[in-house]
């Protein structure tokens, strides 16, 4: 009988990509979107915001449930956009805007000091059993690169097109899905997190 795994988005191509990365490291878990309330992403960190809404989730369906966080640290900018990468050149979200702000607030950066890191935090947050807190445990991973002076390429999203991961003379939005899978932030996150999965899945969810 197959366990139940909550993920708490409502994005169904991060279903589709996390069962992707997932599925081969956790057999015997179904994983399952997730459609109540998100709650607000009042952490500082991507730990925090990542926690809140696997807590959430788990909450409110009283079954475990995975979250991730994730975003883009440039060096030179001290980490940022990090936890602001999603509405860094508005509140609109854009991912045309949040590019373009980023390309200008770099444009005198030169090529040795534009590295950048996407990085993602996944949680796994269990519900509570017989008024007992569920627990809970958040790995992060980091897919290191550089910004690009102008983007290039047509695949992915987000920033997709200005990031060029370390070793690769292409950007991300330059690489099949397959290959962004291998390599990426979110990938690394939940590949250290499926042990804790598989450890702390109890039968019945
Ligand atoms: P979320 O936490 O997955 O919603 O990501 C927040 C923001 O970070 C997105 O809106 C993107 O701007 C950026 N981001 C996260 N992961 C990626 C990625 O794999 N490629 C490009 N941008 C990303």
């Amino acid at each position: 009988m197959s366990q139940t795994l909550v993920l708490a988005s409502h994005n169904a191509h991060k279903l589709e990509e996390l069962r992707r990365i997932l599925g081969p490291l956790i057999p015997g878990v179904e994983l399952v979107g997730y459609d109540g309330p998100e709650p607000v992403e009042s952490g500082i960190s991507f730990e925090e915001n990542a926690l809140l809404k696997a807590r959430a989730a788990a909450a409110r369906t009283g079954l475990p449930a995975i979250a991730d966080d994730s975003g883009l640290a440039v060096d030179v900018l001290g980490g940022c956009p990090g936890i602001f990468s999603a509405r860094w050149g508005g509140p609109a979200r854009s991912d045309a805007a949040n590019v373009e702000l980023l390309l200008w607030q770099l444009t005198d950066v030169a090529d040795e000091h534009r590295a950048a890191g996407f990085v993602c935090a996944a949680a796994l947050a269990l519900p509570g059993v017989d008024g007992e807190p569920g627990g809970e445990v958040c790995e992060l991973g980091v897919w290191q690169g550089s910004v690009l002076r102008e983007p290039a390429g047509e695949n992915g999203f987000g920033y997709d097109p200005i990031f060029r991961p370390e070793g690769e003379q292409r950007s991300a939005a330059e690489l099949g899905s397959g290959e962004k899978d291998r390599l990426s932030h979110r990938t690394r996150a939940f590949s250290a997190l499926a042990p804790e999965i598989l450890t702390r899945l109890q039968p019945g969810w």
